[in-house]
């Protein structure tokens, strides 16, 4: 199908993919993408795709937002780069700290920058072991996440991660705990209620606390809603349950908000959305509106001047990436805020989610849809064999893939997660454009459940 001069061929022949199936790369060659229009992106033939994905989760003012390019011009003509080290910082760096903490749940805090989500959480996790030892705790390094968590991909946020792919690093390192996932409709055991799965995960949090030691800790870190493990919402009462349990054994809980963050739950924050307030707050993807590489740790008040005083002890806190705090990333997460927060983004969110919802519903009436699941702008289909069994179709059939595949051929951009379909719209997403979405996702599942079922 390549010619020898395609883009796609050239893609393959020199560009090393990451988070791709190679044989269907190899099958379908690669999308070449060009430029986008709204929440639409443009390959290399002029096909447009919907991309009900957001890019990755993070494009939520879509690709081509006139305020934003704007001003990131502005921030180039004006001082293009800059660091944030040896007492020095851009003035937008000072701004968009003074604007995190405002818009953050907390009444006050301390901003620290990095260029991603997974350096925020190395980050967090080095500043936590940093905290830990400054206190004469320095046994306290353990870190707990849940399976099917997403944190990232640096050595350090893969071993939070828990996926199995990472097994193929030999990862996680020593010292990251995964607990059980709190997806009730998965792993809820038969006849045991969502109130009952939730003690047992409170349980399972207490015990390993007792059996590791509290005073080996370091940190729980958490996505509200679980992003690319699934889409995966907290079972009812959840972080109510769990957030007691860490207070009682001083382990700090840290929100990873890289995905909920800036409105895609319906809140600005997704520990807002699920009535808890963390300790400190981890940022990226829609800070930035996805327009520049971008990574933020908020730290609420007890753990900025915990830091703080850590940080004066020693005089400095020896960390810090060249181009954190970059006077254009700073610039352009000013205007994505307040393009998010004021200029009718959030509220086109909360306006449409309950229509999202609805259509889910819906689709979710089809045999081989075992559940739809979600909040907001963020939401899963999964595909089973058995509705009643939750049986999954036979991993070798890849039905999530050609869901998306059939998809894509059909002009819409959606993610194969698992066994399950992921779609997260950008915020500016218009009524006619959501009708759009479902129409060919409609289609997509009824051509290929036809096929496997
Ligand atoms: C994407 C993501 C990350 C990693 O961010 P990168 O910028 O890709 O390094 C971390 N946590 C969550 C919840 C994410 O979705």
């Amino acid at each position: 199908m390549n010619q020898p001069q395609s883009w796609e061929a050239r893609a393959e022949e020199y560009s090393l993919y990451g988070f791709t199936d190679m044989p269907t790369i190899h099958r379908r060659g690669t999308v070449v993408v060009t430029h986008g229009e709204g929440p639409y992106v443009v390959d290399v033939h002029g096909k447009r795709y919907l991309d009900a994905n957001s890019g990755l989760w993070n494009m939520v003012a879509g690709f081509d937002h006139r305020g934003l390019i704007d001003a990131a011009k502005a921030q180039y003509e004006r001082f293009p780069g800059y660091h944030a080290f040896f007492g020095r910082m851009s003035d937008q760096t000072v701004m968009l700290s003074e604007k995190l903490v405002e818009v953050s749940p907390f009444d006050s805090g301390k901003v620290f920058y990095t260029n991603s989500g997974s350096e925020a959480n190395d980050t967090m996790v080095k500043m936590l072991w940093f905290l830990h030892r400054a206190e004469g705790k320095p046994q306290r390094r353990k870190i707990l996440t849940r399976w099917n968590a997403y944190h990232g991909v640096t050595a350090v946020s893969a071993s939070m991660t828990g996926k199995p792919y990472n097994e193929v690093f030999g990862l996680p390192l020593p010292g990251f705990i995964h607990l059980t996932c709190p997806h009730y409709w998965r792993y809820g055991e038969v006849g045991e209620s969502e109130e009952q799965f939730v003690a047992r995960l409170a349980r399972e949090l207490e015990e390993v606390i007792q059996r590791e030691g509290a005073d080996t800790i370091a940190g729980f870190f958490a996505e509200p809603v679980m992003g690319a493990g699934g889409v995966i919402p907290p079972a009812k009462g959840y972080f109510q349950a769990i957030q007691p349990i860490l207070k009682k054994h001083g382990i700090p809980l840290v929100s990873d908000e890289v995905i909920c963050g800036f409105g895609r739950t319906g809140n600005t924050w997704g520990c807002q959305t699920y009535g808890f307030t963390p300790d400190a707050i981890i940022s990226s993807k829609n800070l930035t509106a996805g327009f520049f590489p971008m990574g933020a740790v908020i730290l609420g008040p007890d753990l900025a001047g915990r830091v703080q005083a850590a940080v004066e002890a020693i005089e400095e806190f020896p960390h810090g990436f060249t181009a954190s705090g970059h006077p254009v990333g700073c610039a352009v997460a000013l205007k994505a805020i307040d393009v998010v927060m004021n200029e009718g983004l959030a509220e086109n969110v909360i306006r449409l989610a309950p229509r999202l919802e609805e259509n889910l519903r819906r689709l979710a009436q089809k045999p081989n849809i075992g559940e739809y699941r979600g909040v907001g702008f963020m939401w899963a289909l999964e595909a089973v064999r058995d509705k009643a069994t939750k049986t999954p179709f036979e991993a070798t059939l890849s039905v999530s893939e050609r869901i998306a595949n059939t998809c894509t051929d059909l002009g819409l951009i959606c993610r194969p997660l698992g066994q399950s379909v992921v779609l997260c719209p950008p915020f500016i997403l218009t009524d006619g454009q959501m009708d759009e979405m479902f129409q060919k996702l409609e289609q997509a599942l009824d051509e290929v459940f036809a096929e496997v079922a």
